[in-house]
This record gives C-alpha cells, structure tokens and sequence, in this order.
C-alpha cells in the first residue's frame, strides 16, 4: 500500500467531532473544535502508521465536508 499524508483543511471543518470519534489516534480538536491532525500538527509531513490506516479511512469517508485531505506525497 502506498503511504497516505494527510491533513485538515481547516475552513472547511464545522468542528462535527465525527472523524475524531472514527480515528482518535490521528485526530484532535482545537478548543473551539476545528480538527486537526495531531501526528504532526496539522502540517501533513508524517505518514500515517499502518496499523492506523483503517481508522483513518473510515474518518476519511464520514467527514461531511471533505475536510480531510489525503495525498501520497507530504504537503
Ligand atoms: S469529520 Fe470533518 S468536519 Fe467533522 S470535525 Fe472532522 S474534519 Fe471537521
């Protein structure tokens, strides 16, 4: 499987909490709620584990927003 970077465009998130429910290894909130991904603070640079590759997909496909980006390469 290829590597997946990924990150939160965070104008896009209405702060659901859904993919921090899907994928709580990878996604935290700020105080107000927006997501972010908390392996490398947002910036998209780390690959994702692959033991948290599920997770992410299924916090990947719920956001309603498509707030979360994914790539093969680092932003
Ligand atoms: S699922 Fe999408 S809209 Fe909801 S908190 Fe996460 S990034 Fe924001």
């Amino acid at each position: 499987m290829s590597e997946i970077y990924t990150k939160v465009a965070q104008e896009k998130c209405i702060a659901c909490g859904l993919c921090q429910i899907k994928a709580p290894a990878i996604f935290d909130y700020t105080e107000v709620g927006i997501a972010f991904n908390q392996l490398d603070q947002n910036q998209g640079s780390q690959t994702i584990p692959t033991n948290l590759t599920d997770e992410f997909k299924a916090a990947y496909l719920i956001c309603p927003t498509h707030a979360i980006l994914r790539a093969s390469k680092p932003f």
